[in-house]
């Protein structure tokens, strides 16, 4: 199944399952819309055939949910029951840690194997360098800050561009390197507004006509990043500021090439944990080897920022 927000990359990950369980002559079916069609009984075969053509599209052709009726004893009660009627032995969660949550508690609850995928554009999962649809949503930011980069330059202005991350900075830190931000705020550092108006000063004075500033949905610096902006209007009327928010473009497209063999080996190492017999796992990539984590350490720790690359966004905005 595929559950909680979909990335870019989940249907190559659905597709990898597939093929991997034909491959070892497994029996294969897939979940519609995540734990609430498991709960209705939403279920159909797949086999081999079933996930042709789907490799470079992006959301997910098995739908996506999230469900409060599976954070019941009772609604996980009859998932578990439709699982046993349709003699499912073992489940593959392709989703972010809220679905990781829901599979460790079914999990312990029904002794019933789990082994999670990581399916997030927001990269804030412990254990994986990477999750699937992160790298598509950081080039999908890059095109569009590169473009909007072209209208801040032709009219001297000062643009707010908010990225996708409530809790995790990563496609603010690296979009905003890649597309060669003057700022980047995330919500794991806390600028502060002045040091804020201060590096923008600077960069005025340098001879800087225009500027990109990019900000993370959760970052503290400001209320919000319309407020932030006109903060920064109030206390430096030089600049015209103007703010454009990217929401859910970032989520949507056919997933790069690196986001597909990603979830391709994804993919293959779910079904051959399952096959050796393990459980209660979410298969990670580390130094570009495909790991194991345990469930509940990658729900309950987090995936810490590259100190190298924050370093990186300080000196380039010099
Ligand atoms: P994203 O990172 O994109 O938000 P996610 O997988 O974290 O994806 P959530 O909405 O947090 O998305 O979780 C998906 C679903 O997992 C929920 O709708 C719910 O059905 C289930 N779930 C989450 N937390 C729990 C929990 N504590 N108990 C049972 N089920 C849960």
């Amino acid at each position: 199944m595929t559950s909680g927000g979909d990335s870019p990359g989940m249907n190559a990950a659905l597709r990898a399952v597939v093929r991997t369980v034909a491959y070892y002559r497994l029996d294969c079916a897939g979940i519609y819309r995540g734990y609430q069609g498991l709960i209705e009984g939403d279920i159909v075969k797949m086999d081999a055939r079933s996930v042709h053509h789907i490799i470079q599209k992006g959301g997910t052709i098995l739908k996506t949910a999230r469900s409060n009726e599976f954070r019941t004893i009772e609604g996980r009660k009859k998932a578990h029951e439709n699982l046993v009627e349709e003699k499912i032995d073992a489940l593959i969660v392709i989703g972010g840690d809220g679905s990781f949550t829901g599979g460790m508690i079914f999990s312990k609850e029904f002794n019933f194997p789990v082994i999670g995928i990581p399916g997030t554009i927001d990269n804030d999962i412990f254990g994986t360098d990477f999750t699937i649809g992160y790298d598509t949503a950081l080039n999908t930011a890059v095109d569009v800050i590169d473009k909007i980069r072209d209208t801040a330059s032709s009219h001297n202005r000062l643009f707010f561009v908010e990225v996708m991350g409530r809790h995790a900075g990563f496609i603010a830190l690296n979009a905003g390197i890649g597309a060669g931000a003057e700022e980047i705020l995330i919500p794991e550092e806390d600028m502060g507004l002045d040091r804020l108006l201060n590096s923008l000063e600077k960069s005025r004075r340098s001879g800087k006509t225009s500027s990109i500033v990019v900000v993370a949905e959760g970052d503290k610096t400001g209320e919000n990043v319309f407020e932030l902006a006109k903060y920064v209007e109030d206390n430096l009327p030089q600049y015209e500021a103007r703010v454009s928010i990217l929401g859910h473009m970032q989520r949507g497209g056919s997933p790069s090439c690196f986001d597909r063999v990603l979830a391709s080996r994804m993919g293959v190492k779910a079904v051959e944990l399952l096959i050796d017999g393990k459980s209660n796992l979410m298969v990670g990539i580390q130094n570009n080897q495909m790991v194991a984590i345990d469930l509940e350490k990658a729900i309950k720790e987090n995936h810490s920022m590259n100190k190298e690359i924050l370093r990186i966004a300080e000196i380039m905005s010099v």
